[in-house]
């Protein structure tokens, strides 16, 4: 048992200790769902069945012929996040791609409520990308010093505008290859823009929130996001990719949290075997570690 981990199996009685108001809910959309009626679902195994009728597991064991990447589980998970998250989309504020663009380089080592702090006051001050053009980094920072790093995001900001209006004609291009160009300007940035702007589903958005909860799911093993994100598009169908990263984001604000996770009240418990939940009423493998 993996230091940290508190077991609590839930009572004989099927009510849970301190389960209230969400706890409850989350408790109850941990009932599987009508797409695992009949199946073989993390929920309906044997051992699985052991564990919510109170019986030891052993800790560590990966039940045989575990896949966690199995696409009935794929798609439990889906349903519950879509429960949970059903209109989940950007927490930055924004009105253009441009402005999009900046939020999430701004973004980066801060949160966005601190991003949502400053940038109403400096697209007021600087409406167009045009206007960002004509500054030198050196002008921005003492505008954007509040949301960390802001030297290198001075940079990054203004060289995008530049770029933009010397190569794009001023507008923000929805293409991946030319978003790579722009100073700054990552896979995550360029998803974020292209998915939540443009909405175009060309990759997933992978930040630490994603990186954490995907490999806390078993979605993947590896910690480099570029590989993160090309091991979850070929799991989640295409048609979720830009909701199901916002999903992610928000559970990983919400409830996945990077310590001590909030796990009583998830209602992917019974789906998670993360070694690091702080409750369980499943098997946790050791090895998956956030
Ligand atoms: S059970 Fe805990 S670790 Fe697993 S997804 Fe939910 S909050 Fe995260």
């Amino acid at each position: 048992m993996p230091r940290g981990v508190i077991p609590r199996q839930p009572a004989k009685t099927g009510r849970h200790e301190g389960a209230r108001g969400s706890q409850a809910k989350s408790l109850r959309a941990n009932q599987p769902s009508a797409q695992f009626k009949g199946t073989e679902s993390p929920l309906h195994t044997p051992k699985a069945r052991a564990v919510q009728a109170g019986q030891k597991v052993k800790a560590g064991r990966i039940s045989k012929g575990y896949n966690p990447l199995a696409p009935e589980r794929i798609a439990e998970i889906l349903a519950r996040l879509d429960q949970l998250y059903p209109d989940a989309t950007c927490a930055l504020t924004h009105r253009s791609a441009w402005e999009l663009l900046v939020a999430t380089i701004l973004s980066a080592q801060s949160t966005d409520v601190n991003v949502n702090r400053v940038t109403p006051e400096l697209f007021r001050k600087y409406p167009t990308v045009q206007d960002f053009a004509k500054l030198t980094p050196e002008q921005l920072e003492p505008d954007i010093r509040s949301t960390g790093f802001f030297r290198n995001k001075s940079k990054s900001v203004v060289g995008a505008a530049k770029k933009i209006v010397s190569d794009f004609g001023g507008e923000v291009p929805d293409d991946m290859d030319k978003l790579l160009t722009l100073p700054g300007v990552a896979r995550k940035t360029a998803n974020v823009v292209l998915g939540t702007w443009f909405k175009q589903a060309v990759g997933i958005v992978v930040d630490t929130h994603v990186t954490r909860i995907a490999r806390r799911l078993e979605l993947t093993e590896n910690t480099d996001p570029a590989k993160i994100e090309q091991d979850l598009m070929r799991v989640i169908p295409r048609e979720k990719w830009i909701l199901f990263a916002h999903q992610i984001i928000w559970h990983g604000r919400k409830l996945c949290l990077a310590r001590r996770p909030k796990c009583v009240d998830c209602p992917l418990e019974a789906l998670c075997h993360a070694a690091d939940k702080t409750w369980t009423t499943v098997e946790v493998h050791k090895n998956v570690q956030p």
